[in-house]
């Protein structure tokens, strides 16, 4: 069988490699436009639960994958200067960098062709393939070749962030609030390596206006951020990688697939940073439809079916659970004013699926220290 892969990030490549790994005859090319070190963003992370999708499914992958986290169990909410830890399952989290380097080596020497430094504007390279898979990341190319075919959705949420790294090194998965006479702003923080971090910021749309971002250079936003975030960041500055300024795409498609070309990671729906899922989602598409093509014994419209019948559940769910939580940061502005522990409490509860008694169940010692609080102001 011929497949060709276009974009070699955690979906391409990882389908890439499940698949060949699985059938060694099979013929896999992976194109990529930039060259093997080249990446957007810092470190990505993953929830314990996630990661154990992947151990089930991959023992090996997970065991390299493993090697290269940094992990911790908390979360921690930071307002008005007060800390409050939240007692979690777990989070661990990896430079995306360095998941890029693994899985180019593991393809490389499971035989995969990775083709970098080539953008595609056509699949004509691929014509004589049997599965073309485009897993070209949230302005996909070949979503946008057939957009009657896929028919996307693509909404823009209101709030601006900008993905930075910084050498402060955090102790747990933290979201810092902070406010000034523009407005309010949060902070999504967490190390990936002993000595780098990820630093997201996010900010409201008065915010932007307010402070004059829009008008300001990339590295004048960047020094605005280090002053709203000099409490937090230790003396280190802000890291920038292609550190753009934006609204966060919500990207979804009404079909997934055509004939034997197939959607899939960001190309196919984009999750949130604050759920932290998208690679997630990228690895777990990549298991599904390699699973697929064994089930159906590589009988493609059998095998893409069965994909979408796997995937699309848990598509749906993901959105809803994706729109609470973004939409809580959207309001950021109204709370400036909590109480720290209220504002950790909202936060918790934001999806609308966690009670007090799960609550109780998932964060004990926080819901312990959340109800003291309340009893404190009694
Ligand atoms: C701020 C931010 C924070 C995030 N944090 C997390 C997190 O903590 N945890 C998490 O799980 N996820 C996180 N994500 C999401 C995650 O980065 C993506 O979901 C994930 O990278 C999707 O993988 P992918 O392979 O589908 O796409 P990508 O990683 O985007 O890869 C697509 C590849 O296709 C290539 N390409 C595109 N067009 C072409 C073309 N025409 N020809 C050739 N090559 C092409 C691109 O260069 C790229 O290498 C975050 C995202 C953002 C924006």
């Amino acid at each position: 069988m011929k497949i060709g892969i276009v974009g070699a990030g955690p979906a391409g490549l990882y389908f890439a490699l499940r698949t060949k790994r699985r059938e060694s005859g099979h013929e896999i090319t992976v194109v990529e436009q930039n060259p093997p070190d080249a990446t957007f963003g810092f470190g990505v992370v993953f929830s314990d639960q996630a990661l154990e999708k992947v151990r089930q499914a991959d023992p090996e992958f997970y065991r390299a994958l493993d090697s290269r986290m940094e992990r911790w169990r908390d979360l921690t909410i930071v307002q008005k200067d007060e800390r409050v830890p939240i007692d979690g399952n777990g989070f661990a989290a990896v430079g995306r960098l360095g998941l890029s380097r693994l899985l180019q080596g593991l393809c490389d020497e499971a035989g995969v062709t990775i083709e970098f430094n080539t953008r595609l504007s056509s699949l004509d390279q691929f014509a004589g393939c049997d599965l073309i898979v485009g897993a070209d990341g949230v302005n996909s190319m070949v979503r946008e070749l057939l957009p009657d075919t896929f028919g996307p959705r693509i909404g823009y949420l209101t709030n601006w962030f900008a993905w930075y790294g910084t050498r402060q090194v955090f102790d747990t998965l933290t979201l810092t609030f902070r406010s000034n006479g523009d407005g309010a702003f949060v902070a999504h923080h967490y190390r990936y390596s002993p000595d780098m971090s990820t630093f997201i910021v996010e900010l409201d749309a008065a915010t932007w206006r307010r402070a004059g971002l829009e008008a300001m250079s990339d590295d004048e936003r960047q020094a605005y951020c280090e002053e709203v975030f000099a409490p937090d960041l230790g003396g280190h500055g802000l890291i920038a990688n292609h550190s753009v300024w934006r609204r966060f795409p919500v990207v979804a498609n009404e079909r997934w697939t055509h004939e034997n070309i197939v959607l899939m990671g960001d190309a196919l729906r984009t999750v949130h940073f604050s759920i932290g899922s998208g690679t997630r989602f990228a690895l777990e598409d990549a298991i599904a439809l390699d699973e697929a093509l064994a089930e159906a014994k590589d009988d493609v419209p059998a095998a893409l079916a069965l994909f979408e019948k796997r995937r699309r559940p848990l598509a749906g769910k993901l959105e809803g659970a994706a729109a609470n939580s973004y939409n809580w940061y959207e309001d950021i502005g109204q709370r400036t004013d909590y109480d720290a522990y209220d504002l950790a409490y909202d936060y918790m509860t934001r999806s609308g699926r966690m009670s007090d008694a799960r609550l109780r169940d998932t964060a004990p010692r926080f819901a312990a220290a959340y109800d003291e609080r309340r009893a404190a102001r009694v």
